[in-house]
Parts: structure tokens; sequence; C-alpha cells
């Protein structure tokens, strides 16, 4: 079971399962189970499901297991498996065991023979099309099909000559046998099969005849003595389904489904197959793209699975459909980051500054903390000499009402450092600053000047011991809080999701950092180096958040 604390907020489920333990339920044990769907990447709203199934097992001494649900063969794939399931121990949880709806093709078969033998299935000649269109409405009953009534003997030897491969792809389906009458049309003789000649990721050719959701799920959870299966609220409509299989079946263990509300993230998107359209279409460099709300997108921006699990905590889990703000989960990334990551200084944007009065060829190590509270965190020493560079927009010639950085004739401290006054400035012919000429105050190291006030501080780092790098800024992906309810989801994205940053100077001792390392580049906000891009002689790093709340 994993190292890390099941999630402390209580929610319903919660409450429910100390229930069934108080009422000697299932021998008092929890077992839940994760179950993807391996045709992408997994995404931040998969993550409030692994925090609660994976949470709720750890909160009850249970166990919980990670389910692939590979019944789909076409969209499914071994790469998706891997990223799944390396997700997962990103986010800090391991599995009891792994397991894969395709290891029980057999099983599943044979359970579907059960169910014609005891007259509540049978085969069926009709089109996927025509089956629909007898299926009915939400306030007309549906037809029966004319092969209801086919005998037990002709389903069964029919079901087996589809497993043989002996019909052609959609020319006949197993249904289950309930009631076309039923005011709930996922009980309107659902099928429980189909027949696909498609390659398989795990048994190849092995089979050309398919299991439905419906039927796998269900006798997936029974097979593994799941407890409690907890799923998505689309599913609420599904569980009479969910429920006659197994009772038809007559399952020694009978696993009960519990719905809750997905989780819906304002300005971006929760579906695989959306997400994988704008992977395809290349609007994004990958899955692992940073604006992409992915596990592997998040990571690679820079998020911590610590601030992910703590965004699920807080989000909770209810049976009520919202939406959530972006807001929330930078919260909880920028509180882990503010408690746990290295202050370094990073000029985005340099403007050349020389200090007519400092020495030239003199190089002085100044010190800095690496964390204000946080001494364990140490120090470091900044090379300090005659010229450096600072951010364009900490100086103005003609200062803004309450501008309290550097101008012409004023002073600012150095963060770290000491204090300068601006004594000129240096133009082109187009009148672009080119350089400010500054003295320093060789009395104001550590220290407060006497007898005048200086407010602003601003960060700077030397232009000869300073390290290139390139900075990527990350914003929203979409234009609108709810893009999946657009017509055309592509429409809305935001075409300035990615602001690339080059000629950005760092200070040196980030010479040595490695993949993914965290930082907040003081007064900027919170970056990482990137992953797959950066390289020791071309730094990359990528914002993770801002410092503060700009959504508002
Ligand atoms: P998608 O539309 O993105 O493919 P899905 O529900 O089809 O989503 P699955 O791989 O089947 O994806 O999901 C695995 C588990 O994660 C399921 O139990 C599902 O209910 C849950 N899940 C998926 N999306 C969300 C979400 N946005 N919020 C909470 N749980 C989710
Ligand atoms: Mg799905």
């Amino acid at each position: 079971m994993s190292s890390n604390e099941a999630n402390t907020a209580e929610n319903f489920i919660h409450h429910k399962i100390t229930h069934d333990i108080n009422q000697g339920l299932n021998d008092c044990n929890v077992i839940t189970r994760f179950p993807p769907e391996p045709n992408g990447y997994l995404h931040i709203g998969h993550a409030k499901s692994i925090c609660l199934n994976f949470g709720t097992a750890i909160k009850f001494n249970g166990h919980c297991n990670l389910r692939f649900d590979d019944t789909n063969p076409e969209k499914e794939n071994i790469e998706f498996m891997n990223a799944i399931a390396e997700d997962v121990k990103w986010l800090g949880y391991s599995w009891h065991e792994v397991n894969y709806a395709s290891d029980y093709f057999e099983q599943l078969y044979n359970y579907g023979v059960q169910l014609i033998q005891k007259g509540y299935a049978y085969v069926d000649s009709l089109s996927a099309e025509e089956i629909r269109q007898l299926r009915g409405t939400l306030t007309e009953p549906g037809t029966e099909s004319p092969d209801r009534n086919r005998t037990i003997e002709d389903n069964i030897t029919l079901f087996e000559k589809m497993k043989n491969g002996a019909f052609a792809d959609g020319s006949y389906v197993l249904r289950a046998k309930i009631d076309m009458n039923a005011p709930n049309i996922n009980m309107r003789d659902p099928t429980l099969y189909r027949i696909r000649r498609a390659h398989h990721p795990r048994t190849a050719n092995n089979w050309c005849l398919y299991p439905m959701y419906d039927f796998t799920h269900c006798i997936s959870d029974g097979i593994e003595n799941i407890t409690h299966s907890l799923c998505t609220l689309e599913f609420e409509d599904h569980r009479p389904l969910y429920d006659w299989v197994l009772t038809q079946l007559q399952f020694p263990h009978h696993p009960q489904q519990i719905e809750f509300a997905r989780l819906s993230l304002e300005y971006t998107i929760v579906s695989k197959r959306k997400l994988h359209l704008l992977v395809e279409q290349g609007h994004v460099s990958g899955w692992d793209d940073p604006r992409m709300p992915t596990l592997a997108g998040l990571r690679r921006a820079g998020f911590t699975p610590k601030s992910i699990r703590d965004f699920c905590d807080r989000i909770g889990v209810t049976k009520k459909d919202s939406w959530i703000e972006m807001g929330v989960l930078e919260h909880s990334i920028r509180e882990d980051l503010n408690a746990s990551a290295t202050r370094k200084m990073a000029v985005l944007k340099p403007l050349r500054v020389v200090l007519e009065n400092y020495p030239e060829d003199t190089c002085e190590q100044l010190t800095a903390n690496n964390h204000p509270q946080n001494d364990q965190l140490g120090s470091r020493t900044l090379p300090f000499d005659q010229v450096i560079l600072i951010e364009q927009d900490d100086f103005a010639e003609i200062p803004p009402a309450k501008f309290k950085r550097l101008t012409l004739n004023g002073e600012v401290r150095l963060r770290n450092s000491y204090i300068i006054k601006c004594h000129g400035i240096i133009k082109n012919e187009q009148g672009d600053i080119l350089e400010l000429r500054c003295t320093y105050d060789p009395d104001t190291l550590g220290k407060k000047p006497e007898g005048r006030k200086v407010k602003g501080v601003i960060h700077w780092v030397s232009e000869k011991h300073s390290l290139p790098a390139e900075i990527r800024l990350y914003d929203r992906l979409f234009n609108v809080p709810h893009p999946e309810s657009e017509e055309d989801f592509i429409c809305a994205l935001n075409p300035n999701s990615l602001e690339v940053i080059n000629g950005a100077k760092v200070e040196m001792s980030l010479a040595n950092s490695r993949a993914n390392e965290q930082y907040q580049f003081e007064r900027i906000g919170y970056f990482c180096v990137d992953s797959k891009d950066s390289k020791p002689e071309q730094l990359i790093f990528n914002r993770t958040v801002t410092l503060r709340d700009t959504w508002k």
C-alpha cells in the first residue's frame, strides 16, 4: 500500500463505507479499483478518481487495484498503459494488483454462455443501427428483435461460432434479454458482445469477440472481490444493469457501485478523446505539453504529486456536478512550492546597468538565503560586479504613480545586495533604452541606508556571471471557461497560451540544475527545468504558476 497518507477530507462515500463496516458487510473489507481505459494519458479528472479510490482504500486499511479496462482494442495501446501506470505511481500510490479486463476474456465468455443457458441472453443478427432504431425513446417503449426468442441451443451454437470467427464484424451481437419496455433504456436488451477483428495490445488476434463495458466492468469487479466500485455519475443509469448481470450470474460476491460527480476544471478539458485531438492535430506538442491537463503535462509544468493530491482533497467528493476554478489548482501548487522551492534570481527581459563607481575587474561573492523561512535549504553565493542586468520593467523613465522601482535619479535595493542610484540613461537613435548608468552605495549591503528611505527591491543578475536561458510562459489553454460545451472546442483555444522568452539570464547557481527541479524566481513565479528540451548549455524553464492569482 502507499506510503502516503489517505485523503483527510471525509466524504459521503466514506460515511457509507463506515456504515457498511459497522454492519459487518464484506467481512469489513474495503477493496476498490481504479479502472482506466488505456486509450490516452490520464488527466486531472482521473487524479480525482485515483485519490478517491486509493485514498479510500488507505483510509480503511483495505487495498486498491489498478485495472485496465482494455476492451476497445482499436483505441488502446501499450504506450498508454505504461504511461497510466507511471502516473499513478507518480501521484504516490501503489496498487495491490494490476489487472487487465483482457485477462478475464475467457471467464467473461463463459459468463456469457451461462447467461444464455439461463435464458438471459440471445444472439441477435440485427445491425447496430437497427438495434438503435428499435430501442425506443424516453417516452416510447422499444421493440423486440425477431431473434429474441431463438432457442438456447441455437444461441449457444451461434455464440461459439462468433467466438471462433465464423461471422463477419457487425453481423451478430450477444444481447441481454431483459425488458424492451423498461423505463431505463440501458435495460432494453443491451448489447453484451460484438464481433471486431482488431489486434489487441495484449491478446493479439486471439479474440474477434469483445465484451462491452457494462458486461465487463461488473464481472471484473466481482472477480476481484471489489467491495465498493466507485465511478462517475454518468454510470448511475447503468447501475441497474451492473446489478442485473451480477444477480443473474448469482455472483457469490456482489460489489456495490457508488457514483460521484466528475471533476470539470475551467479553461481546460477533461476528455481523453478531445485531448487526443489536440495532440493529433498538433495544437500542443504532445500529451505532456505543459499546457495539457494531463498528469504528464502537469508534471512537466512543475506540479508536484502533493499539490495534486491536496487539490483533490480540497475539491472534495460529492454527487453534484460543478466547475472548479483553475485558481484552486494553482493555489495548491503555490502553497506547496512556497514552502519547498529554492529561491533564485532570473531576469526575463534584461536591461544593462553599469555601476560607475564599482571597480572594474572586481567580482565579489555575495551570500543569499535559498529560502526566507526555511534555513535548512541553505544559502548560495551570488557574483556581483560592475555590470548587472535588471528587468526592463523595473525601470521607468517616466514613472507611473506609486512606482517603487528604479527611476532616473531614484534609488532601489538590489535583492540580496546593495542599493543603487540611477544617474543616466543611454539610448539608441530610435530612443530605445540601451543601458542605465548608476552608482552603488557600498555601505548598504545587508544594512538600511543612512537618513533616507528606499522602498523598492528588484532582482538582478551579473551580466558576466549569469547563464542564458529560454523561459516558457504558459497561460490557460482555452479562452472560454467551459470549452467542452463549445460546438467547436478547437476554436476556443487560446492562441497565446505559450510565450517563449529567449535571451533571459539566470543566476550562475542554476548551472547544475536537473530536469524537473523547481525554483521560485524571485518576484516572478515558480519555474521548473523542462524535462525534455533543457540542456546544460541551453537551459529551459517552464513557468508552473505565477506568484499570485492572476485569474481573478
Ligand atoms: P475520458 O472521457 O477522459 O476518456 P473516461 O471516464 O472515459 O474519461 P476512463 O479511463 O474510463 O475515462 O476513466 C477511469 C476512471 O476515472 C473512471 O472510473 C472514471 O469514472 C474516472 N474519471 C474519468 N474522468 C473523470 C473526471 N473528470 N472526474 C472524476 N473521475 C473521472
Ligand atoms: Mg471511458
